[in-house]
């Protein structure tokens, strides 16, 4: 079985290969490495240098090995970016990996798992957000996914193309050999633990005047292996019990997004507030704070109903917050480079 793992030198994607090479898979990671490192790729997976928009490369890699799936996570993935340049988020979220689809089906490959997000809840009514929320994005980046998750599904009804769609919530930790590094780095994990190893002067709080007993932002962060382990679960699905994927997309009288997207997150919320406690507690180090105003397009409580994915199977293992936090802080001083990040705060 060999898979197909695009943005397979980026964070998730080097995790999501680690698994998959451990669950004696071949993996075949695509990457244009505009923001990903040919070192993150692990050690028995095969980096090849290409980009999902384009038609010949595709063609020579699925000529070139026997690919049985595609996990596709090659993406932009900064909001705040896509509020700022639309066009840029669509083209690459977007239309780029349509070309990958019809490259799917030219060589017949019918599996795909897609790394979706929980942007495109928007502002949830409320909390936790099950699969059957409304999906109504607030920025382009959460638009480029769904838009994506509905290309999918025309293409599951009229091309038999079988997939997943997972809408992360916040993805954090890391493995012994992978870990995040953005750059520019914006998450709030990396960034509180830049600023613990004094890489950075302050973390910048971005507003404390939330709906939320301690005013800053709660948002579910799950660790990067339970996500992966999701990714295996989610390919295996497809392949075994097609028919009821199938037959779900036939019943359906319009695409129906919900049946095929699956939440990733522990069902617990943190507050920005507690990430920054519970990484003290880890570091062994006080983290100095500036309050920030708020950043557009945040919604104030972000947690995610799992269920679709616990009843496939899925057992998330690191759920602890200092758990997750401890992992991402052993990776950093063992293997991030000194913040290459622009400082911000
Ligand atoms: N955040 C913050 N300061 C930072 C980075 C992030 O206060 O320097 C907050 C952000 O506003 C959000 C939460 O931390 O409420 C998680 O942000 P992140 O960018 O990590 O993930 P997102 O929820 O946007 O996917």
């Amino acid at each position: 079985m060999a898979i197909l793992v695009t943005g397979g030198a980026g964070y998730i994607g080097s995790v999501v290969s680690e698994a998959l090479l451990e669950d004696g898979q071949e993996v075949i990671a695509l990457d244009n490495l505009s923001h990903g490192y040919p070192d993150a790729v692990p050690a028995g997976a095969r980096l090849e240098r290409g980009d999902v928009g384009d038609a010949g490369r595709l063609d020579e890699i699925f000529r070139q090995y026997a690919i049985d799936g595609v996990i596709h996570m090659a993406a932009f993935i900064e909001v705040g970016e896509s509020v700022r340049e639309p066009t840029k988020y669509l083209e690459n979220n977007f239309a780029r990996p349509l070309t990958l689809l019809e490259a799917m089906r030219r060589h017949k490959v019918r599996d795909f798992v897609l790394s979706s997000t929980a942007a495109v809840y928007g502002l949830p009514d409320a909390t936790p957000i099950a699969e059957s929320a409304p999906t109504r994005p607030i920025n382009p980046y959460g638009s480029s996914k769904l838009m994506l998750e509905t290309a999918l599904a025309w293409q599951a009804r009229s091309q038999g193309l079988r997939y997943a769609a997972l809408r992360y919530f916040n993805a954090a930790g890391a493995t012994a050999a992978s870990g995040e590094r953005h750059v520019p780095e914006s998450h709030l994990i990396p960034l509180v633990l830049e600023t613990a190893a004094g890489e950075r002067p302050q973390l910048a709080i971005f507003g404390d005047d939330y709906d939320t007993p301690d005013g800053t932002c709660i948002r579910d962060y799950i660790h990067v292996r339970d996500l992966a382990e999701a990714h295996l679960i989610a390919l295996r699905r497809l392949r075994d019990a097609p028919d009821a994927a199938e037959s779900t997309a036939r019943e359906a009288g319009a695409p129906q997004l919900a049946t095929r997207a699956y939440n990733l997150g522990n069902g617990r919320g943190f507050s920005v507030r507690e990430v920054i406690d519970a990484a003290e507690r880890v570091c062994g180090k006080k983290i100095p704070v500036r309050l920030a105003p708020r950043r557009p397009g945040d919604p104030a409580r972000l947690v995610a109903a799992s269920d679709k994915m616990l009843a496939a199977g899925w057992r998330p293992r690191h759920t602890d917050l200092e758990e997750i936090i401890a992992s991402a802080w052993r990776w950093k001083r063992q293997h991030a480079p000194a913040a290459k990040s622009q400082v911000s705060s």
